[in-house]
């Protein structure tokens, strides 16, 4: 294939860690000369970066790849691969059901993605790499030079002059040590293990130079953060006081907080340093103690709100989101009232509800029975939602008249359709809708307002006229608008997918 033009359709599942995973995974292959499509039909070279949180996710994997038996069939050139965290967790039955596959990846080891797919080009079977020596039967040694390899991917990061990175994520930890009872997450990722504060600070650095303005550090318990420099330990706090230096920078964010390990040092460095925006994603999963404790999450429900409660006195307007999981083996009515109840204590901007799926090889799977019914999981996913929209609904009312700064990410999706219908059908479309952009304020609230193509990659300050549960709606007041760079392209951020997380 050497000199001829090549491309590679790669579809992210699953948390924001995957999707910051496949643009790295993307800039080593355009290094390899691919170039990134749409059609999946046509492409080179097939990636899907895989989830296993969830058995949805993985069954919806399934079925993209039984599309490709035939396009298999009738093309020698086509390489399909599974990277992530299911490739990681399940490589043979992914090879028994989908024998079309021809490289499997773990997420420690996507540095290797080009050495893989070119054993699949010289004629190997199948190209395999996966994280044994991170799981926690291998040596110290071993582990260490495994965390070399895993990091080369981080450190080789060079977006592309195209790239847009307005709002970037940069992984800070990685790996789980919690083994909650449902997860599979430390399964697939290995033991938690902490970026040198130095290389996050330098990465925040080059993606402020290329123009980013917003940063998102991630972790899967991103505030137990501590990394040894210097015989010193820098904990999370610390971090984000260096970050708050780096010029160009003008937000930074986190996720996802484990509630266990939160430290008052984290909620007064939200509150002192200018740039760390007043937003906490704080996953809760029940509001009630023994389903906490079937669980193995580490905190009580009165911990959790004595935490939420800490939070807003110490900084001023923040906003919280969180997640929960309904039907976890043996929820009764009682247990799951008690998450609607906390939904109404804590008053938060949004929530995650997921319908709790066995997963293999955790506690949960082993030693307990997946004993509620799907029909009454679904139930409980709906009340949880609907306590959660009314009380969402009235909090964003409250807006209305208000003025907020956003960061405009791009244009809306509404905008989006609207411009492709004008494009493909030579459609007039209002202005209106195809001039929609999108924005969101520190504390995370999504914003909508007419704007034009220059306020993209700025800040706009927006005065809400009207609201629903999840978006508030305005005109805007005064605008900066973005640099030439940060208007590129439109923002990942205006069309992030619906994300799946653990935490
Ligand atoms: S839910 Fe979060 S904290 Fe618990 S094991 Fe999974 S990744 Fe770790």
């Amino acid at each position: 294939m050497k000199g001829e033009s090549k491309s590679v359709y790669l579809e992210t599942m699953g948390c924001q860690m995957n999707v910051l995973d496949s643009e790295l995974v993307m800039g080593q292959l355009r290094a390899m000369g691919y170039a990134p499509t749409d059609d999946m039909t046509s492409a080179n070279l097939v990636l899907f970066n895989t989830c296993s949180v969830r058995d949805h996710a993985e069954q919806k994997v399934l079925s993209r790849l039984g599309n490709l038996r035939k396009p298999k069939e009738e093309r020698d050139d086509l390489v399909v691969g599974v990277i992530g965290c299911m490739a990681e967790r399940d490589p043979d039955g992914i090879f028994s059901k989908m024998p079309h596959v021809d490289l499997v990846c773990g997420p420690s080891e996507l540095n290797k993605i080009p050495a893989l797919i070119e054993e699949v080009q010289d004629g190997r079977d199948r190209a395999v790499a996966l994280s044994q020596s991170l799981s926690r039967k291998s040596t110290p040694v071993a582990r260490a030079l495994e965390y070399d390899s895993v990091e080369a991917l981080d450190l080789a990061r060079d977006p592309a002059p195209d790239e847009n990175v307005l709002q970037s994520y940069i992984r800070v930890q990685r790996g789980c040590d919690k083994f909650c009872t449902f997860c599979v997450v430390p399964f697939t990722r290995g033991a938690e293990r902490s970026r040198p504060a130095s290389q996050i600070v330098d990465e925040a650095k080059m993606l402020a130079d290329r123009g980013a303005k917003e940063i998102t550090l991630l972790g899967q318990t991103v505030n137990s953060y501590i990394h040894q420099e210097n015989g010193r330990a820098v904990p999370f706090a610390d971090l984000l006081g260096r970050l708050n230096e780096v010029s160009g920078i003008e937000r930074i964010r986190f996720v996802t907080s484990y509630p266990g390990d939160f430290t008052t040092d984290i909620l007064e460095a939200m509150r002192d340093l200018p740039k760390v925006c007043e937003y906490l994603h704080l996953p809760v999963q029940s509001g009630s103690d023994p389903v906490l404790q079937r669980m193995r999450r580490q905190y009580s429900v009165s911990q959790y709100i004595e935490l939420v409660d800490k939070a807003r006195e110490l900084v001023p307007g923040v906003e919280l989101a969180s997640d929960f999981i309904v039907g976890f083996c043996g929820e009764t009515e009682e247990e799951h009232k008690a998450s609607v109840a906390l939904i109404g204590r804590c008053e938060f901007k949004s929530i995650f509800v997921f319908k709790y799926s066995e997963r293999p090889a955790t506690v949960a799977d082993k030693r307990m029975a997946d004993d509620i019914p799907d029909n009454v999981k679904r139930r409980r996913n709906q009340e949880l939602l609907v306590a959660q929209e009314a009380l969402a609904t009235l909090a964003n009312q409250q807006r209305i008249g208000q003025q907020v700064e956003v960061l405009v990410e791009g244009y809306s999706k509404a905008a989006l359709k609207a411009q492709e219908a004008e494009q493909t059908r030579g459609e007039e479309v209002s202005w209106r809708r195809s001039d929609q952009l999108v924005g969101r304020t520190r504390s995370d609230q999504i914003v909508v307002f007419n704007g034009k193509a220059e306020h993209i990659g700025g800040f706009a300050t927006v005065r809400i006229d009207a609201a629903t549960a999840l978006t508030l709606h305005g005109e805007i007041i005064v605008a900066i608008p973005g640099t030439p760079q940060s208007r590129r392209a439109p923002s990942r951020g205006a069309s992030l997918p619906v994300l799946d997380s653990a935490s």
